[in-house]
């Protein structure tokens, strides 16, 4: 039987790790050619080269999400080799705990580039190849902390926030042209980007989950599916999914 995602090519920034890796796996598993592009080159390639025994050739690029040379060579090199792009997920990120009183400016720009401006940068250049095309599919790793906020996590809650204000903004642009922009906003799932978390953190948060437990990166890849498929995701623009935390999100 044809995967759902059989032809299309999807570029996963940070997909060397985590919920980036876990939708680069499900997508290769439904038929997508899969461009890992991450900050760790060395990562990335053992991902794409694990997809490659599963299925087709798959990619790996180094990429620095927050330099805006280092990801217009991403969309322009895996047009230039792939031919297309038609699946963009913008899951690179980083967490730092750092209570509000104690955040420096530097760690606030440094979370602003990595976790918002890095979607901005992205999704700029890759955008004109979907409209070309006539389809596209963009989809951004939000999280629950943009939506409710979170201690020591001002920084983190106000990238986030915006990568939910700019998705809603862009898939008003883009719907007219069959691109269709959305972002998932998971709750606590257990990747390496918890690991610096604190005890304290982790189980106040545990205790307010309704699964009483944190998710796994495969349970949030489904969703990422979903939002990428033909007909399944075809109604979705400007929403935000949020897994694994008890809301029903608009
Ligand atoms: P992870 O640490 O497992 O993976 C993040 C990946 O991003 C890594 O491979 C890392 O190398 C890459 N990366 C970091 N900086 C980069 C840069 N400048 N350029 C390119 N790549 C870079 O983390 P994860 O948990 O899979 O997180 C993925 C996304 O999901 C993040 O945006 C995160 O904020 C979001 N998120 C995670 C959780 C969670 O509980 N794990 C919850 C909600 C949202």
């Amino acid at each position: 039987m044809a995967g759902q995602l059989e032809g299309k090519v999807a570029v996963v920034t940070g997909g060397a790790s985590g919920i980036g890796r876990a939708i680069a796996e499900l997508y290769a598993r439904e038929g997508a050619t899969v461009v890992v592009a991450d900050l760790n080159e060395q990562a990335a390639k053992d991902v794409a080269a694990s997809l490659a025994a599963a299925a087709q050739e798959h990619a790996a690029y180094a990429v620095d999400v927050t330099d805006a040379e280092s990801t217009k060579s991403l969309a322009e090199t895996v047009v230039s080799d792939l031919g297309r792009i038609d699946i963009l997920v913008n899951s690179a990120g980083i967490l730092t705990e750092i209570p509000f009183t104690e955040l420096t400016p530097a760690d606030f720009d440094k979370m602003i580039a990595v976790d918002l401006r890095s979607v901005f940068l992205c999704s700029r250049w890759v955008a004109p190849y979907m409209i070309q095309q006539g389809w596209g599919r963009i989809i951004n790793i939000a999280s629950q902390i943009g939506l409710k906020g979170g201690t020591g996590l001002a920084h983190y809650a106000a990238a986030k926030a915006g990568v939910i204000g700019m998705t809603k903004s862009m898939a008003r642009e883009l719907a007219e042209h069959n691109v269709l922009v959305n972002a998932i906003a998971p709750g606590p799932i257990v990747t390496p980007l918890l690991g610096d978390l604190s005890d304290e953190w982790r189980a106040e948060k545990q205790a307010e989950l309704p699964l009483g437990r944190f998710g796994t990166a495969e349970e949030v890849a489904p969703t990422a599916l979903l939002l990428a498929s033909s007909p399944g995701g075809d109604l979705y623009m400007g929403q935000t999914l949020g897994p694994n935390s008890g809301d029903v999100m608009p």
